[in-house]
């Protein structure tokens, strides 16, 4: 089969959206207001994929329209660039219950049509927001944001040859002045990912394969696993007030929302 020319992508994307709109593959279904499938340009060179939706996020039906969405516009506009001329995702198109933690079968259910859109867009760059995106992607369910934020690996996700950059998760960077300062020397090198054109040339399109494949091979080595060491409820502190949040508990409040 030929490949697919843009506009048929962009008409993928768009129906790809209107099934994730229609989804009950997984309980949160149930509970969501509206499903967050992403936005941005269709054809960004820098994707973004977070963990889940939020209060707000479900409320409007976008993504990162929150208090962390606004230090990711505000870290977008230092190195020139707004949130319309990205594409930004999460690894959950559905909002977990009180923030939780996003379950296993919840990302087994979900995680299809993260690779369809990212076989369909074809970022040069994907970041990595926090540990569930930076696991999901990167294959290695063990090694945590906190060892390989600001490293770049190469990968082929959804059959397409990308550069993959974990970084910080901006709402745990909110609350901790400290993760906030490597977040933003993080991001300053992102410029430098985009126009290497190393990344274009080395990233040839994979002809034949399937758009949902979960195909992970890293380029560059990760180091030997750590524990997940994730902020403590307490780095964390208490969520913005404008937003209703059930009382925390623990574990469940280290989704980093
Ligand atoms: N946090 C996320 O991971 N995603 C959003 O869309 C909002 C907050």
């Amino acid at each position: 089969m030929p490949p697919a020319t843009e506009p048929d992508s962009l008409s993928a994307l768009e129906a790809l959206r209107r099934e994730v709109e229609a989804c009950t593959l997984c309980d949160l279904h149930k509970t969501r207001t509206r499903a967050v499938f992403g936005e941005g340009d269709p054809r960004a060179r820098l994707m973004f994929v977070g963990e889940a939706p939020g209060y707000h996020e479900d409320q409007q039906g976008r993504p990162f329209v929150g208090a962390a969405g606004k230090l990711l516009e505000e870290l977008l506009g230092a190195i020139g660039l707004t949130r319309e001329q990205v594409f930004i995702a999460n690894v959950l198109k559905s909002r977990p219950p009180n923030n939780r933690d996003p379950q296993p079968g919840e990302i087994e259910a979900c995680q299809p049509y993260l690779w369809r859109q990212i076989a369909l867009i074809k970022p040069r760059v994907i970041c990595t927001l926090g540990n569930f995106a930076t696991k999901l992607l990167s294959g290695d369910p063990v090694t945590g944001i906190t060892k390989v934020h600001g490293r770049p690996q190469r990968h082929e996700l959804g059959g397409h040859v990308a550069t993959l950059f974990p970084i910080f998760h901006p709402a745990a960077a909110l609350y901790t002045p400290a993760m906030l300062t490597t977040l933003r020397e993080d991001f300053a090198r992102l410029p430098a990912l985009l126009a290497d054109e190393s990344v274009a040339e080395a990233a040839p399109e994979l002809a034949g394969a399937p758009a949902d494949a979960q195909l992970t091979a890293p380029a560059l080595p990760l180091t030997a696993a750590e524990p997940v060491v994730a902020p403590s409820a307490a780095e964390l502190g208490p969520p913005p007030a404008t937003e209703p949040v059930a009382a925390p508990s623990s574990a469940e409040q280290l989704g980093l929302f």
